[in-house]
Formats: C-alpha cells, structure tokens, sequence
C-alpha cells in the first residue's frame, strides 16, 4: 500500500514524550537483559553488583556504566557481543590511529532497523520513490556507504552507488541518471561544485538536484548556508556513528532547528565529561547513547566524545523527539593552543562570513621558538593577488574576527582556489606539528 502520510514510521515517530519514555523503559529493560549474553557487560555488571531487575525507571539508565571507545578496543574484535557469531551477517571496523581497530556487528535485524532509521530520515525531508539518490560515500567499512544504500533502496529510490570521488564521473551521474538527492561529506559537495563549474554544468539548470544530506563530519551553519546557495538545494543534517549503526542515528527535519535524535533507537544523554554527570537543557556537554534496539551488540551509555546540547523536545514537524544542536566537534578534536580550547568549527563560521573567502581551509599548529602558533590558510573565492591592499586589508579582518571568537590572534595565509588538499572522506582540518615539551 503506498505510503501517503508525512511520516515514514508515523506510529513511532508520532508518540507523545510519555509515550517515547514508556516504550524506552521497555526497551532498557529488555537491552540490559540480553546485555547480560555478552561477556563484557556480564562481567561488568557483576564488578558492579547490578541486576537487570535494578532498572526500574527510566532515570535508573544512570546505574549502568558507561562504555568507551577503548573498551572496544580492549574486547577487540568480539568481546561484547550478546549474540553468537553466528547469529551476525555484517561487521563494519574502523581503524584507529592507535591500538586495535574497533569492530561494530550486526545481525540481519539490526541491518534492517539501521537502514529503517536512514529511510526515516530520507523521508522526513520529502524524499519519495520517484527521486533519484546517489551516494557518493565511500563504500566499505565505512558506514556512510551501504548504510544510506539500504536506507534509501529500502525507502524505495533508484539509488545510485557511485561511491566517493572522481568528480566528473560523479557529475555525469548526477546530470545522466536526473540524480535529485545527494549524500556527500560538507568537505566534498564545494569540490563537486568547483568541478561543475570549470565544466560549464550548472547545478540549478543543468541538474534535478533538490536534496542534499551533509554529515559525517563538523561543519558550521554558514557552510550549510554556503552549500544550499551554491547547488540551489536544501542541505540536511545528518549524523552517524559507527557504534551506533551508522548514518541514520540522527538528523534535521525541514525545520532545520536542530537534529532529531531517534529515542525509540537511543536513550540520550548529555553529561559534564569530567564530572559525567547530566547537564541542564540548553547546556554543551557529551553526548551519551545507549541502543535499545540493537541485537548483535547493545552499547550501554556509550561516551560518544561529540559535544552538543538538547535544543528542545518538540517540534513544529510533530516530532518529539529530541532535537540536538549541531556537533561542536569531538572532545578530541578541540585544540588547546596556549590554553585556550578551540574548535575547528569556530574557525569555519568565522571564515565562511567572507564572501571573498571559498570553503576549503586547513589550519595548522607549529611551535615556531617555544612559542606555539596556529596558521590559518584559507582559499580565495577569486584570484586578485595584483590588489596588494587589498589582500592585506582583507587578512587583517579576518584576523579581528577571529580573534573575536578564539581569543587569539592566528597567521592568515590567503592561498588560491584549489591549492589545499581535499580527502575523499572526512575532510583534515587541523595539522598539529607542534613539539611536544616532556
Ligand atoms: P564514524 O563512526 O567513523 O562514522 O565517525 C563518527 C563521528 O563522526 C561522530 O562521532 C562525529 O564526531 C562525526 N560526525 C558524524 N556526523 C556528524 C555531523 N553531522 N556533524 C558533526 N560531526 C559528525
Ligand atoms: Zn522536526
């Protein structure tokens, strides 16, 4: 039967907060039962003396410990599973810069709930069957590859896999196959968009081009803006996780005031990350998840790093579930550069104001005679290197502003269209080369 309504779940996206809170104390519950199959938590809870009957109520989530990224690692590569292997169809790793990797497991049912939350999404932003989705993720063990493939075949679109760079193969597509949705890291779409340029496609005329979905990495308000102007589309907001499922955990209505966090997939919390405990609404803090629909492997108040704050629990699209501002970034992303705490995304909205200024940026960390340093280099929207004042002028405004908004005073380097490095993937912002005092 065709789906008519606005929602894709209507019974699940429509509950009332008492009834978002109600069916989460019965999921809880039954997670922190089966969690009791996995060898890490059983170990755990028995360290802690804690019994699956203990959860009573919601607010009793804060009884059971928290899980980390190391505690992955630790259990690499099957230790907290609650299902035999041979219950899991799918495992998606992602490597760490130190250590072992981390391996996340899935069970046919948790591949069918992941791509059931991508579908959800899809369609919150007037995704429909007729529209064309192409993803230009890499495909792999990163999940924002096969997580929006299912998610969007399972919303019923022609989807494309045209997996991540190459660029004119990617505008081919687009132009050939009358692609209408788009997935691709923030870093990229401004890539895609130069390419479009230099070979005369233009995206409002030449393209069905209508929905894009941005995720997978930090990015400002202003370089949403930026986007939505440059491909004449709206850009959503998507956020993943690997240890969640990936892709799909949340993402921004047509409000775009906020992401909504899917509570009948994940309790969510948001703690002071030195004290961990709850912060009030409206406050920054780390966000924690615990699954509650999850089979393979049931994550208990993961620590995911990310910084944000609720922004609010409803929502004029009829949605109630939380709504969470955009990431800040990582915990373990922030700079400290002479004491003060820095988020690259800062840097960005600061930068992205200039409409001299194009969106690729790197900044880097150097101690230059024990003193550390930042750069910023940031790329010019048009080359007018022959206006020597000009250019100064303009490097001394940006310099204010961004002295505004981080306390210190950086290096400027105004540096031509094209000349940083673009990743494929999440794009790098910071190069930190500094020299390490013991
Ligand atoms: P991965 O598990 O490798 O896909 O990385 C997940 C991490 O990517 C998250 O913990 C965030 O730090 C980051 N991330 C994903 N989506 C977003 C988003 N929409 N905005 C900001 N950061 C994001
Ligand atoms: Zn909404």
């Amino acid at each position: 039967m065709e789906n008519n309504s606005l929602y894709f779940n209507p019974e699940y996206e429509c509950l009332s907060r008492e009834e978002i809170e109600k069916l989460q104390l019965e999921r809880l519950q039954a997670t922190v039962r089966h969690c009791m199959n996995s060898p890490f938590y059983k170990k755990r809870f028995e360290e802690m003396n804690l019994k699956p009957e203990d959860i009573k109520t919601l607010a009793d989530v804060r009884k059971l410990p928290f899980t980390t990224k190391q505690d992955l690692r630790d259990t690499y590569p099957f230790g907290i599973a609650s299902v035999p292997l041979r219950q899991c169809v799918r495992l998606h790793s992602s490597s760490g810069t130190t250590g072992n990797p981390t391996v996340i497991l899935h069970t046919k049912k948790d591949l069918d709930e992941w791509a059931n939350q991508v579908a959800r999404n899809l369609w919150m932003v007037g995704l429909r069957p007729d529209d064309v989705f192409q993803n230009s993720s890499g495909y792999g063990m990163f999940t924002g590859g096969l997580g929006f493939q299912y998610g969007a075949e399972k919303l019923g679109m022609l989807t494309v896999p045209a997996a991540a760079g190459n660029s004119l193969r990617q505008i081919k597509f687009i132009t050939d196959f009358g692609t209408t949705a788009l997935h691709a890291v923030p870093s990229y779409v401004t890539r895609l968009y130069e390419v479009m340029q230099a070979n005369g496609v233009d995206p409002r005329k030449d393209t069905k081009l209508k929905v894009l979905a941005i995720g997978a990495e930090p990015h400002s308000e202003e370089q949403r803006q930026r986007i939505e102007n440059m491909l004449g589309v709206k850009a959503y907001n998507s956020f993943g996780m690997s240890e969640m499922c990936g892709p799909g955990v949340g993402f921004e209505c047509k409000e775009q005031n906020g992401l909504h966090f899917w509570e009948d997939y994940y309790i969510v919390e948001i703690v002071n990350p030195d004290t961990l405990e709850p912060v009030p609404d409206g406050e920054i803090g780390e966000l924690v998840l615990t699954t509650l629909c999850r089979e393979a492997m049931p994550l208990l108040r993961y620590r995911t790093r990310d910084l944000t704050r609720v922004l609010g629990r409803t929502c004029p699209c009829g949605r109630n579930h939380v709504r969470l501002d955009r990431m800040r970034g990582r915990s373990d992303d922030m700079i400290v550069l002479r004491g003060v705490n820095i988020f690259p995304i800062q840097i960005e909205k600061i930068l992205m104001n200039f409409p001299e200024l194009a969106n690729n940026y790197l900044i880097t960390l150097t101690t230059d005679e024990d003193n550390d340093n930042m750069t910023v280099e940031v790329e010019l929207e048009e080359l007018f290197t022959d206006d020597y004042q000009r250019l100064k002028d303009l490097e001394k405004r940006i310099k204010h502003d961004l002295k505004d908004e981080i306390l210190l005073t950086p290096y400027v380097k105004l540096v031509p269209k094209g000349s940083l490095p673009v990743s494929e993937g999440k794009a790098v912002r910071v190069i930190d080369k500094r020299k390490v005092y013991q």
